[in-house]
């Protein structure tokens, strides 16, 4: 069964009964993300669920989703990133079974873990470095050097020459 969505989990507790969750965050709430994209308006859908691995192992693993807006580094206007990611991490793991399972860890406070930090961290990690338009969807400076491009790679000088006098 899946609860509504908490700030911050119980470890112990959802670990033995194998919590799950899937709810909408709103992208106001990330307030270090917030800041680094365009508009707050977003949501983010979100589902995870915790258990314990082969070797009694605390996990949490889940998917994020939401499209958000970012500037665009060369026109600088507004584009539309979607981002979908995957996640999975150790709960209070030893460094021992951090390094033998490959997964990173996720320190537990006083027996609970914020997820909402998880998520922002991993949404910040998704996000693309720098982020740009494809070309043909940039302004229009942009995408008329590309068409001008396309042609010269497409055509030999030549023809395009021949073409242009055809229609004189
Ligand atoms: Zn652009």
């Amino acid at each position: 069964m899946r609860g509504k969505l908490p700030r911050t989990c119980n470890v112990q507790k959802e670990t033995v009964r194998y919590g799950s969750f899937e709810g909408v965050i709103s992208l106001s709430d990330l307030s270090r993300l917030a800041a680094s994209v365009e508009d707050d308006k977003a949501n983010i859908n979100v589902t995870f669920e915790f258990y314990r691995n082969e070797i009694g192992l605390a996990v949490i693993r889940g998917k994020v989703k939401s499209s958000l807006n970012l500037n665009c580094q060369r026109c600088m206007q507004v584009m539309r990133v979607s981002i979908d990611c995957d996640f999975e991490f150790l709960l209070g793991a030893d460094d021992g079974d951090i390094i033998a399972s490959g997964l990173d860890n996720i320190e537990i406070e006083n027996g609970f873990i914020d997820v909402y930090d998880l998520i922002e961290d991993e949404l910040i990690l998704a996000l693309p470095l720098v982020s740009r338009h494809e070309y043909q969807d940039c302004n229009e400076y942009w995408s008329n050097q590309i068409d001008v491009d396309d042609a010269i790679e497409k055509e030999n000088p030549f023809a395009v020459l021949a073409k242009l006098k055809g229609d004189l």
